[in-house]
């Protein structure tokens, strides 16, 4: 088994082994996702992500759902205020980075073969390999050349791919080529919000959005809407319309805020909320409209609502950008929200 750099810098291409095929050429002008940024991560440039080669952050089994083998990759396109994953998301500049490091595709995917033959695989039901993050799309050519190898395997293994939907129309085309099951985030809907909740902009997660529920509607899993108290309760609406226009039968799942990162300090979804969500969704048309999650946890409450208390948020952590849009930021590689050190991991 191999894999190196488990400190936190950034990998080039130097550095693994000779015998990978030249699967990462692209990387020498990224363009992956919709910040397009053409820089060649193989020679220590970085994006918006700030990631050089592929790496992964953890592997293990997960009971997701659903359950699987997953590689929880470093490196993120959105700084997410609400980050779960911001040791991996924001390797290596956050200062708390530590990771398993790049593995050669035939290893990992020798590894997550064997684990899913596993009495603990067999337990929770593990059926496939998942590739999350941080965001997965930002190390799709080692997510693809796995999966290859993973099928020379087991023909029939199956693959779930879990995104914020921030790619180009041709990483989209990709994934669906390799994915048997996609778990797709929507944060937001109007864009104002989604800047402040992500440095991103949303246009190409709606446009996305559609063509996974119009053309692969079998292949997904669920649209998942992370829950904020004091922002989703102006948003859910909206969203909810949003994928009801496509079709009404789509699975949506609510995610109950708990916590994290640059929000630690932020209340919990309280049980309200997250029953007004599904009551939403059903008003909106949805029959397949659920939440999960522990509501109700304490923290503070501020008096700004919206994409206003995402932003108080941001600057507290020193964002200084408004709208957020970290692709455009002339800070985007000193950025403080990066290097952000919550008081507690996930
Ligand atoms: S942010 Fe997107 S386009 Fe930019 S380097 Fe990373 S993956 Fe490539
Ligand atoms: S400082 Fe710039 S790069 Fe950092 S979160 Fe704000 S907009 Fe994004």
């Amino acid at each position: 088994m191999f894999s190196i750099n488990r400190k936190a810098r950034i990998l080039t291409i130097e550095e693994i082994p000779e015998s990978d095929p030249d699967y990462l050429k692209e990387l020498e002008k990224c363009r992956l996702c919709e910040w397009e940024c053409d820089v060649n991560r193989l020679e220590g440039e970085t994006g918006v992500c700030e990631i050089g080669i592929p790496e992964v952050g953890h592997s293990s089994l997960h009971p997701a759902p659903p359950a699987s083998y997953d590689a929880f990759m470093v490196g993120c396109n959105f700084r997410c205020l609400s980050c779960q994953n911001w040791t991996l998301a924001h390797y290596p500049k956050s200062p708390r980075g530590e990771v398993e490091g790049y593995y050669s595709p035939k290893d990992w995917a020798a590894m997550g073969v064997e684990s899913l033959k596993s009495t603990s695989a067999h337990m929770i039901a593990a059926d496939r390999l998942f590739f999350t993050g941080g965001e997965p799309t930002c190390s799709l050519p080692w997510v693809e050349e796995v999966v290859k190898e993973a099928r020379k395997l087991d023909t029939k293994m199956r693959v779930n791919y879990d995104t914020n939907g921030f790619m180009t129309k041709d990483s989209l085309k990709r994934v669906l080529e390799l994915a048997d099951s996609i778990t797709y985030d929507i944060k937001a809907y109007n864009d104002k919000t989604f800047n402040a909740l992500t440095g991103a902009f949303v246009e190409p997660v709606l446009r996305n959005a559609e063509t996974v529920a119009k053309q692969a509607k079998g292949k997904l899993w669920e649209f998942r809407i992370l829950t904020i108290p004091g922002i989703h309760e102006e948003e859910v609406e909206d969203i909810c319309s949003f994928i009801a226009d496509i079709d009404e039968t789509l699975p949506v799942a609510f995610l109950a805020f708990r916590p994290n990162f640059v929000m630690e300090e932020h209340h919990g979804a309280p049980l309200e909320l997250m029953e007004f969500c599904v009551q939403t969704a059903r008003r909106c048309g949805l029959e397949n409209a659920e939440w999960s999650g522990r509501p109700g946890i304490k923290g503070k409450t501020v008096e700004e609502t919206g994409s206003d208390l995402g932003m108080r948020f941001a600057k507290g952590a020193g964002c200084v950008s408004d709208p957020r849009r970290c692709g455009d930021c002339e800070n985007v590689h000193e950025c403080d929200v990066k290097k952000f050190v919550a008081s507690r991991l996930t």
